[in-house]
């Protein structure tokens, strides 16, 4: 199989291209230097097909077979880490250690979920009745999945989905459709045809495939906006939704932590992959008696950072994904410039490449559009603050509620604080960590539903109690 070039989209097992290709853009050039297939309708309509098709006999497969083949699929990935991480940097701009990480993490993904046990309930079982509650498949899933983690935030879709027994048809980002392209074209080897179909396409793509009828169901990871449109599609004909989207998440520094202990912590936390992460820190509350020297930490950090192309040894940080995504980025540091507030910043290549230096905002007003929305690029207002109940509500004052973290030398005091903050995930004195054992979902606008842990996979099907009735005594005869 060739990992750098002939690019098309898995259909019930066949390899299919398109009348029509969408170019792919290395953002560490700014060039194109692949062209994937533009989905026709008719292509979608086929993929599904095979989906529906292929889930009468993956439904009734063994759980314990199903659970091989996704054991199979970890392998196989696992052995391809090398060509599937420089095709990841290429499209996605990641430096290639942690894009290697990135398919590393997915096959191991698939293993972890495929260890898991779909759940028999009994409700009852008394003398007259036993009542079991078991999980069935939904049928045919549409998963369409955005470009910061093309690959890892797929496989949080693809593992549980086809453990429970749905086939699906997945759609990556149009900006990083290569990696799963390929992916889906190796397990081929080890999944049946139809099982996963992965398609790509232009702006036109998403759309259709929420409005088709033959999906059960839409796994969604995106924006917010997006999102709704999503669910409103849903709507039409009650297709069951998980919507993972937008966050502004907080971080609260209390006034006891240790700051050389935190500061590297608390910098990736806010910059890993050049700060494009639902859950980066993208607001940090930081207590007046160690803000500054927090703050020059960061800088210091933020100065010795290496931001450049992805596939040159050293480099830290990758570009911005996208043209529009670095454009809008730009545009915020610009603004936050003409607005008089103090930017320190650190180095950063010039183009033609999408780099930017990364950015720390020095206690801009709550007000500013770098603190009120989601940046999603490496501009990190941090703010300084004196009270925590007050605290507490400015990082809640937002309409996002994915995740948060808390810094400080009290872990007692933090776990308070971590149940006051209105997210779905709350880390102390750690961030990003998102295990496969443990549900991660939004709270507000961030999400609704949830996907990982016994939860996210439940998620993929739909209960069904069993009545069984016993025999009763025959009455006793009178003498
Ligand atoms: P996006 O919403 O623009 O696109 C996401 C996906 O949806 C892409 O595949 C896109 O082609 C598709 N899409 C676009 N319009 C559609 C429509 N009308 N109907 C159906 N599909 C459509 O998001 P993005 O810019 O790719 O990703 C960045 C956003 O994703 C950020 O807001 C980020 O916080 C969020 N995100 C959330 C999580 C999470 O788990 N909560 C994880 C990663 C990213």
């Amino acid at each position: 199989m060739d990992w750098r070039s002939d690019y098309r989209m898995t259909i019930g097992g066949e390899l299919v291209s398109a009348a029509e290709t969408i170019e792919v853009i290395n953002p560490a050039t700014g060039a194109a230097f692949a062209t994937a297939p533009r989905a026709a309708r008719e292509d979608l309509d086929r993929a599904v097909a095979a989906a529906a098709l292929a889930q009468k006999s993956w439904r009734r497969t063994p759980i314990a077979e199903r659970r091989e083949r996704l054991l199979l699929a970890g392998e196989l990935l696992r052995g391809h880490v090398a060509e599937a991480g420089r095709l990841f940097t290429l499209e996605q701009g990641r430096p290639l250690p942690l894009a290697e990480y990135e398919i590393a993490g997915a096959a191991a993904w698939l293993e972890a979920v495929a260890a898991r046990e779909l759940p028999v309930e009994v409700t009852e079982d008394s003398d007259v009745r036993r009542i079991e509650v078991h999980h069935e498949p939904l049928g045919v899933v549409c998963a369409i999945v955005p470009w910061n983690f093309p690959v890892s935030l797929a496989m949080w879709k693809v593992a549980p989905a086809l453990l429970a027994g749905n086939t699906m048809v997945l759609k990556p980002s149009p900006f990083t459709p290569l990696c799963m392209l390929k992916i889906a074209e190796l397990l081929r080897e080890v999944l049946p045809p139809g099982v996963l179909n992965v398609i790509s396409g232009g702006d036109e793509l998403g759309p259709w495939m929420t409005a088709h009828e033959g999906f059960a169901k839409i796994s969604f990871t995106g924006s917010t906006a997006t999102g709704k449109r999503v669910m409103e599609a849903a709507a039409k004909d009650l297709k069951r939704v998980t919507l993972e989207l937008g966050g502004n998440d907080a971080a609260i520094v209390l006034a006891d932590v240790d700051v050389e202990k935190v500061a590297s912590r608390i910098f990736q936390g806010a910059f890993f992959n050049s700060a494009q992460l639902c859950v980066a820190t993208k607001r940090l509350y930081v207590h007046e008696a160690v803000y500054d020297r927090l703050r020059d930490a960061l800088v210091a950090l933020a100065g010795s950072a290496r931001v450049g192309d992805g596939l040159e040894p050293g480099v830290g940080f990758g570009p911005i994904q996208n043209r529009p995504q670095y454009e809008r980025v730009l545009k915020l540091i610009d603004e936050a410039r003409a607005a008089g507030l103090t930017l320190l910043q650190g180095p950063a290549p010039s183009g033609p490449g999408y780099f930017v230096p990364l950015t720390i905002v020095d206690d801009p007003p709550e007000t500013a559009r770098v603190v009120t929305e989601e940046a999603f690029g490496p501009i990190l207002p941090m703010m300084r603050f004196k009270d925590l109940d007050e605290v507490i509500g400015r990082a809640n004052d937002s309409e996002y509620g994915l995740a948060g973290a808390v810094w400080s030398s009290d872990v007692a005091s933090a776990v308070e604080v971590a149940h006051q903050l209105e997210t779905g995930t709350v880390w102390i004195n750690e961030n990003l960590h998102l295990p496969a054992h443990t549900p991660f979902g939004g709270h507000k606008q961030s999400g609704f539903g949830v996907e990982n842990g016994l939860s996210g996979l439940l998620e993929f099907t739909r209960p069904k109690s069993i009545y069984i009735s016993k025999p009763r005594p025959a009455p006793a005869r009178s003498a």
